[in-house]
């Protein structure tokens, strides 16, 4: 089997069947997950973005960057001219080592910086790591998130609540913060919602208001930064195929079904979120501040 996913993402055709629709088979894997274990792959355009300079020269930190839609933006970014940093945890090397090599042996410039976001000590050294290694910094994407489905509140305790919030919510203030005293006129920030900050799950009840405080946060700092110049936009994808589903952001059997409950009647693939991260962070976006972008396969964002 190939490596990578080899879709095409050009030419044109009926979206439906563009990429793989359920059923998928089980496949649990302990968090975080990994990209590598997935069957079948996730599509986050290795064998297919084409850039066309739409960020030359741009330096930009991902967040999550070794798989699903991090990754995905990260090899667009890279396409687009940019220069990257991603970070992960440390248990993702294997997929974070699989993209930094895909990129470097393009010759784009790639760094990977394993940490968590948990801490913010590590979120501040991260944006001081990425100043220094890319030269500044024009592009901070927040796409790591946290997400572990409970049944029920009687089985989600505090930890796992703390959790879920430090990573989708205190970890976006922390690098942001940190961020913006660094980030010039034109820059940008693309944070990562979820269309659970609308239609909330029952099993994703630490989750979803995650993702509603990212929206509300996303606007509230772009009335701020607009004073200096910089654009904040959130994307909010539906049902994406990445290694946060099946090691524990969905039961099994739901996972078996994944995407099914949209009108295009499939996951999402991550390459299909990367033109809006690329769009939202370069200056074609010029006049676009304190929106939230859906990708969604018609699962609309109010
Ligand atoms: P993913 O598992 O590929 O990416 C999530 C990443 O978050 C991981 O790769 C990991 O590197 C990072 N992460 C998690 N906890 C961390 C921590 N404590 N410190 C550092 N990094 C940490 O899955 P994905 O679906 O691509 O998720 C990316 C974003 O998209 C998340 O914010 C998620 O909430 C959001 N999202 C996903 C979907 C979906 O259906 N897949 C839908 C809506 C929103
Ligand atoms: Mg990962």
């Amino acid at each position: 089997m190939a490596k990578h996913a080899t879709y095409d993402p050009y030419t044109m055709r009926d979206p439906r069947t563009q990429y793989p629709q359920p059923d998928f088979s089980k496949q649990p894997q302990p968090a975080p997950g990994l990209a590598a274990d997935m069957v079948p792959k996730p599509d986050h355009g290795e064998t297919s973005y084409r850039g066309n300079g739409r960020l030359k020269g741009r330096k930009a930190l991902v967040t999550g960057g070794d798989s699903g839609i991090g990754r995905a933006a990260a090899i667009a970014f890279a396409r687009e001219g940019a220069s990257v940093m991603i970070n992960y945890l440390p248990e993702e090397q294997e997929d974070a080592d699989d993209v930094i090599a895909l990129l470097t042996g393009e010759g784009h410039t790639v760094f990977g910086v394993p940490g968590d976001l948990k801490d913010e000590a590590f979120c501040k050294q991260l944006v001081a790591r990425a100043v220094k290694d890319l030269g500044g910094l024009d592009i901070l994407a927040n796409v790591a998130g946290r997400q572990q489905f409970a049944k029920s509140i009687a089985d989600l305790d505090s930890a796992a609540f703390q959790a879920t919030f430090q990573t989708n919510v205190f970890a976006l203030f922390w690098l942001c913060k940190a961020a913006l005293p660094h980030m010039p006129p034109g820059a940008a920030i693309v944070n990562t919602a979820s269309i659970q900050a609308y239609e909330p799950s029952d099993i994703l009840l630490d989750y979803a208001p995650t993702k509603a405080a990212i929206v509300a946060f996303t606007k509230a700092l772009a009335k701020q930064a607009a004073e200096k110049g910089i654009r904040v936009n959130a994307v909010a994808p539906g049902p994406v195929w990445t290694p946060l589903q099946p090691s524990g952001g969905q039961p099994q059997d739901k996972l078996v079904e994944f995407g099914k409950n949209v009108p295009l009647k499939r996951p999402g693939q991550p390459v299909e979120c990367a033109p809006v991260y690329v769009l939202l962070a370069s200056q074609e976006a010029s006049f676009i501040t304190g929106e939230t972008y859906g990708v969604t396969g018609g699962h609309m964002l109010p």
